[in-house]
């Protein structure tokens, strides 16, 4: 899943606006981007498997970014830090929080069994991957709903221009990329591909919040 975790992101800057952008859009992936770093130290295990549908991720060994206590602690870290690092207020450094925990609900639709219920626990996951077309159908829908929010939120607080549209259409345009044009090489070259990806968003995201607080 890729821009579905966004929705998430989208979703709660229109509910909670006082944390800025970013630390939403970095909080969706946030798994995702330790996940990437594990990979490339050797510490977390993946491989691809390309005749599989949907994902070519065949996820062995996740459990320090994917089981469900690991996400919960991703999640309450980065309450945390938004809270005593960023001096956001308490409801905001929450949404964040939420926004990370997020991350494992989507990934059960879409994954294979291959997320830890807890450290060597069973391994769960509904598969939608199997089923490409509805599960694209599924990221595209929660993204196009989280995004009408987001930009009725953000026409309330006067903000307008090409930037918000310009987000959402960068981010299905990286989704269809992966799709016609799977990556090819090895996880190496995947995981290192998402992570661009993951932070890339994040830098557009926070030049979003450094204009419009120059604009206000
Ligand atoms: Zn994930």
């Amino acid at each position: 899943m890729f821009v579905g975790h966004y929705a998430a992101a989208l979703a709660a800057k229109a509910v909670q606006p006082k944390a800025p952008f970013w630390t939403y859009v970095l909080g969706a992936q946030l798994v995702d981007v330790a996940w990437a770093g594990l990979v490339l130290a050797g510490v977390e295990r993946i491989s691809l498997d390309p005749h599989l549908p949907g994902s070519p991720l065949v996820l062995s060994y996740i459990p320090y970014t994917h089981s469900l206590p690991a996400v919960a602690v991703w999640a309450l870290a980065a309450g945390l830090a938004a809270y005593f690092l960023l001096k956001l207020p308490r409801v905001a450094a929450v949404a964040i929080g939420l926004v990370v925990l997020s991350h494992w609900g989507l990934d059960f639709l879409v994954h294979r069994a291959d997320l830890p219920l807890w450290f060597g626990g069973p391994k769960v996951g509904l598969g939608w991957w199997n089923a490409p077309v509805p599960e694209q159908a599924l990221e595209m829908g929660l993204l196009a709903m989280a995004a009408a929010a987001w930009g009725w939120r953000r026409g309330l607080q006067g903000h307008s221009g090409w930037s918000a549209p310009l987000f959402v259409v960068l981010l299905v345009t990286v989704q269809l990329a992966s799709i016609l044009a799977p990556p090819t090489g090895g996880p190496s070259q995947m995981v290192i591909a998402s992570l661009s990806a993951y932070l890339l968003a994040t830098l557009f995201a926070w030049l979003m919040d450094q204009t419009e607080r120059r604009g206000r």
